[in-house]
């Protein structure tokens, strides 16, 4: 069946490998860490679709997102994503391969692919219904693709591409930021010490603008060493205190949630077209705990009536969201080969140590990245 399976697939690409089979950590499970399963015998990606690739793996990245991943968070939107019409079982995402990022080289191309070729050096950023990183291959769709900068290694580059998608979503698609209208705008960064925020501060300051981010006071050298213009410990007391002394500012990052946009709103300029994009959002938890149809309702009816409420005040409340994008990469590698963004890692481990890669994720406190080396 495999073989007849993998003959059809050919039909979309150019290779007339016949492996059926790789080395990956899968779940069978949702739980916790000790659900991570390494196996020599998970399916080898097959192209499904002529615009796909199949990536071989070097590096995969690590995000608050997988440790989530893995306990059943999402589960119900992401089947979704999967299999839109209900045609499969429920469990069939499983075994389910974790990994957002990946680092890698082309090793198959679907036959409409025309800007890959194979052996090319890519990164990507892994939506998270599709399988993920942590395996010899991964297939993806090309325009989720994009060449990797040649200044960095596989291990960097793997760094970068989950949150710096996610953090180009939220700035320039939801909050209006670009390179040509971003100088000297007073953005604040809530929560900058992570991978979202080491990014979206150095991004911030090559287009020019003023950065004022919170974060822990033992990480106040790091993020001012990214760029950082002004920092606020929010662990020495009601961080809302110390930031409303300041100047008000034209966008608010938030990476932390919480009770945060209880007082972030007022930060902002007033009436100027100045906006609160906050990357914690309870659309997953909706979906999860109430359904499909009431938790995008009950989603709907929540963000409608934040975004109202912020409107009579004059400043603009938003929900930013990972976005794949090869597009937004290929901008990034440019700015990350001439120097002006480094990757952050923080850790590295080896494919044998993924469960330690995700304990350490899991105690929080990142400072930067988490890396898994696959080959
Ligand atoms: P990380 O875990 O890499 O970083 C979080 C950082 O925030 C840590 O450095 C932590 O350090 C710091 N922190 C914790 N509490 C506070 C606080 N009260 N004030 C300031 N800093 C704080 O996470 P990511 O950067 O990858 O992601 C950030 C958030 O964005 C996560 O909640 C994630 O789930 C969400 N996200 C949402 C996406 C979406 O599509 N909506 C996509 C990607 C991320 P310390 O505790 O030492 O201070």
């Amino acid at each position: 069946l495999a073989v007849l399976f993998h003959r059809q697939c050919r039909l979309f690409s150019t290779s007339s490998r016949a492996r059926t089979i790789m080395p990956a950590w899968v779940i069978d499970k949702y739980g916790s860490n000790d659900v991570l399963r390494f196996t020599k015998n998970a399916s080898f990606p097959v192209i499904n679709y002529p615009n796909e690739v199949i990536v071989k793996v070097f590096a995969a990245g690590l995000n608050p997102l997988d440790v989530s991943m893995r306990g059943g968070y999402g589960a119900a939107s992401l089947s979704m994503m999967r299999d839109p019409l209900s045609i499969k079982q429920s469990g069939s995402e499983f075994p389910l391969i974790l990994g957002r990022d990946v680092s890698g080289v082309i090793m198959e191309c679907g036959l409409d692919v025309k800007y890959f070729r194979e052996r090319d050096e890519v990164w990507a950023a892994i939506p998270p219904w599709k399988q993920g990183s942590l395996a010899e291959f991964v297939v993806l769709s090309g325009n989720e693709v994009s060449h990797k900068p040649k200044s960095l290694s596989h291990t960097e580059a793997a760094a970068i591409p989950y949150v710096a998608t996610t953090a180009w979503s939220a700035l320039v698609n939801t909050g209006g930021i670009k390179k040509d209208n971003c100088a000297k705008k007073r953005i604040l960064i809530l929560g900058g010490s992570g991978g979202v925020g080491t990014f979206a501060i150095q991004m911030l300051k090559a287009w020019g603008a003023h950065v004022t981010v919170t974060c822990s006071q033992n990480a106040e050298l790091f993020v001012r060493e990214l760029g950082a213009d002004h920092v606020v410990d929010y662990t020495a007391g009601p961080v809302e205190e110390p930031l409303s002394m300041l100047e008000k500012f034209d966008l608010i990052l938030d990476n932390v949630g919480g009770g945060t946009e209880h007082w972030a709103l007022d930060l902002l300029k007033p009436w100027t077209g100045a906006k609160y994009v906050t990357l914690v959002t309870p659309f997953l938890q909706n979906t999860d705990r109430l359904g499909i149809a009431d938790g995008m309702m009950k989603t709907a009816a929540t963000v409608s009536t934040k975004v109202i409420k912020h409107l009579v005040k004059g400043v603009h409340y938003r929900w930013g969201f990972f976005a794949p994008s090869g597009v937004a990469l290929d901008e990034i590698r440019e700015m990350v080969d001439a120097g002006q963004i480094r990757p952050v890692v923080e850790e590295t481990f080896n494919f044998s140590q993924v469960p330690q890669a995700f304990e350490k994720v899991e105690k929080g406190h990142a400072r930067g990245k988490t890396v898994v080396q696959i080959s």
